[in-house]
């Protein structure tokens, strides 16, 4: 025994501690190095990152072997992926995996027929900055090391411009950058800009590409061939060498929340980062968090601000069309959802030649359908969930993705004649269709933008005049920048606003900003600017009076005080738990001694008085996927607090229902 030497080692099992192993002298192992070693009772090999000495245990397995693949994980990284454990109440050995490639190294280029992931681009011309861009640019790169600035500027006024600038700052001290944006925006156009000012230093991560592909842009960057990373958040586990700055734009998008697994914020997590290597972090956004917004009112983050457009373009005009006292007014030719001032402005768009861009945030043709003659609606056998009706075929769960093909006459009182209710993206496409006959109409929603191909398509279609009339879901809000886009319509902005969220408001507000922010981008002032029309029932709504005047610091200021009330984010921190399982009766149990062990807690220790408890209670989707869901929620002033109650509470777990589970959430930003 004496001679042997021990090791924590984090090792892919859903275990909170890593295990101890043993190795013999001559197997000389440090920190942060990858091995080989048997798990389990089969002894089956897995891979393992060492963490450092541990102390000697008695029946610990000898390491199998060294894994030379992989260099040593820095140790700046590997404090971050500890703290992730910690923060997000996660598996270490779960998190560590997070940061290899999919595939072996050892892989024979193939020819692939796929377009190449960074595109061969000539470099282009790079402007001189606006006064505005220069102070912002001088502002950040004059402060070294680790600093969060917050980069607040209108859609269109040259943030990632001032990106550019800063990275090929970092690019001259030999440094390298990370760059990261929502999945959804990271589109061919935005990649384009950042190769036709780097070139052959671009790399890029994300989920359209194959794993083969995401091995090869992991080790250009790992062995230093590539200098800039541009990826969604899982980018970030890429461990980028002498990392000299993070970008993280459109820093409020609620897609850099993973909602599965380690639910980890990708915002949150870089500025860890950030911070543990020592390097300055950019968040930019037309439509800042609320919780990146008081960080700057209360000193912690610093503010700059972009508030006009570049090359002087105006920010287009918000007209509001009130649907409570437009129906009276509309003429029965058009559908119940056009209002007669967005019929016109249409027509006068597309004679012009301009484009129009109208915005819905839900799919298919209806999302309820009921029987008139005994009421039934058709739900999800799986969900607690209406069914949507698509192409007037079938119904679909947008959960769990359940089809069955639509009858029209009712399957239980065999009388009634099925009526679709309410509005998609679907209906709104076929009535466009009735209406501009002499128009091309298309549509860019999840059923009809599956891969990148689809999204290329559309993006070239729109360039090149294909389409005159784009209807689309919160995909065609976010960074594409079509120039002869001159009319934007929001077709029903209340579809948003009475989600059971804290932060439903500021979605809306951020959504209705976002969409507006496509129109006219390229509309010189002496040609006035663009057109948004947005129709509502609640015209009065928080979101809607701001975001007509493009006030994000008066919403801000008000939707601050109401979340200061209720002591919700920024105020308060949160985790919330999901008890979820087969029999509801089982869920119902351990949601309720979960909340007993807590406030059994509470009320022992003065350290936790102040948090809130709150719940059981069903889930606003109290069925997902056959499984009955329990919701119960923590709030307080403090992380620390919460993180150790939340540990204590789970203990060891022994006092979990069979069959039931529980899924930790640290900051949720979504209730459902
Ligand atoms: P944002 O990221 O804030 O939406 P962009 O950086 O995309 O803004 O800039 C908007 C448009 O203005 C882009 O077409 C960009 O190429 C152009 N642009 C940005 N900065 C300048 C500049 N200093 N001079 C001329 N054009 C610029
Ligand atoms: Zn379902």
């Amino acid at each position: 025994m004496s001679d042997l030497f021990h090791w924590k080692v984090a090792v892919e099992a859903p275990l909170f501690e890593p295990l101890t192993y043993s190795s013999s002298s001559e197997l000389n192992l440090t920190r942060g190095q990858t091995v080989t070693v048997p798990l389990g009772k089969g002894q089956r090999l897995t891979r393992g990152v060492v963490l450092g000495p541990s102390d000697p245990y008695e029946n610990s397995k000898l390491v199998k072997s060294i894994d030379e693949e992989f260099p040593l994980l820095p140790e700046k990284y590997l404090q971050w992926l500890e703290w992730l454990a910690s923060y997000y109440i996660y598996p270490i050995g779960m998190i560590t995996q997070l940061a290899f490639p999919p595939l072996k190294k050892a892989l024979k280029e193939r020819k692939s027929r796929r377009a190449p992931v960074i595109p061969i681009l000539e470099k282009s011309q790079r402007p001189d900055l606006t006064p505005e861009q220069k102070k912002v640019f001088e502002d950040i790169s004059i402060q070294p090391g680790f600093n969060v600035h917050l980069a607040f500027g209108v859609t269109g006024s040259g943030k990632t411009e001032v990106y550019l600038r800063l990275l090929e700052k970092v690019l001259e001290k030999g440094q390298t950058g990370m760059v990261l944006v929502p999945e959804i925006s990271l589109t061919p156009q935005l990649i384009q800009r950042f190769v036709e000012r780097f070139g052959d230093r671009i790399a890029a991560l994300h989920s359209q590409l194959t794993t083969r592909e995401r091995t090869v842009q992991w080790w250009d960057i790992v062995e230093g061939r590539k200098s800039i990373l541009i990826g969604a958040r899982s980018a970030l586990f890429c461990p980028l060498p002498n990392l000299g700055i993070i970008i993280v734009d459109e820093e409020h998008e609620p897609s850099y929340k993973q909602d599965e697994k380690l639910k980890y914020h990708g915002r949150d997590s870089a500025i860890m980062l950030a911070k543990t290597v020592g390097c300055p972090i950019v968040l930019g956004s037309a439509t800042p968090s609320l919780e990146s917004w008081n960080n700057t009112k209360e000193g912690r983050y610093q503010l700059h601000t972009l508030k006009n457009r570049v090359g002087d373009r105006h920010l287009p005009t918000v007209e509001l069309v009130d649907l409570r006292a437009s129906d009276d007014k509309r003429p029965t030719y058009l559908p119940h959802w056009m209002s007669l001032e967005l019929f016109k402005k249409i027509q006068s768009t597309v004679e012009k030649n301009k484009q129009v861009a109208l915005f819905l945030n839900r799919r298919g043709l209806s999302p309820l359908v009921i029987c008139p003659t005994c009421g039934h609606t058709m739900q999800c056998p799986n969900c607690d969930i209406n069914l949507t009706l698509h192409a007037n075929s079938h119904l679909i769960c947008h959960y769990c993705d359940y089809h069955e093909n639509f009858k029209s006459i009712c399957g239980e009182c065999h009388d009634g004649e099925i009526k679709p209710l309410g509005l998609g993206t679907e209906q709104v496409e076929l009535d466009l269709k009735k209406l501009f006959p002499y128009s091309k109409v298309a549509r860019a929603d999840r059923d009809e933008i599956q891969n990148r191909a689809d999204l290329e398509d559309l993006i070239k279609n729109m360039e090149t005049g294909e389409i005159d009339i784009l209807v689309g879901t919160q995909m065609i809000a976010k960074g594409l920048d079509f120039p002869n886009l001159h009319l934007v319509g929001l077709v029903l902005a209340d579809v948003g606003f009475n989600l059971p969220d804290f932060r439903s408001t500021e979605r809306s507000f951020q959504l209705i900003t976002q969409m507006s922010g496509r129109s006219g981008r390229h509309i010189d002032k002496v040609d006035g600017a663009g057109l948004v029309i947005v129709q509502a029932y609640n015209t009065e709504h928080l979101s809607i009076e701001f975001a007509k005047n493009h006030d994000f610091e008066g919403f801000a200021e008000k939707e601050l005080e109401h979340r200061k009330t209720f002591k919700y984010p920024p105020f308060g921190k949160l985790i919330s738990f999901r008890v979820q399982g087969m029999h509801l009766k089982l869920v119902q149990a351990t949601a309720e001694r979960l909340v007993a062990r807590a406030q059994h807690l509470k009320s022992t220790y003065s350290l936790y008085q102040s948090l809130d408890i709150l719940g059981p209670a069903p889930s606003a989707i109290p069925r997902l996927r056959n499984l009955f869901r329990y919701q119960i929620l923590l709030k307080g002033p403090q992380a620390k607090s919460l993180n150790q109650l939340t540990r204590q509470v789970l203990g060891s777990q022994d006092w979990v229902e069979k069959g039931t589970r529980i899924v930790v959430d640290v900051d949720p930003i979504s209730m459902l």
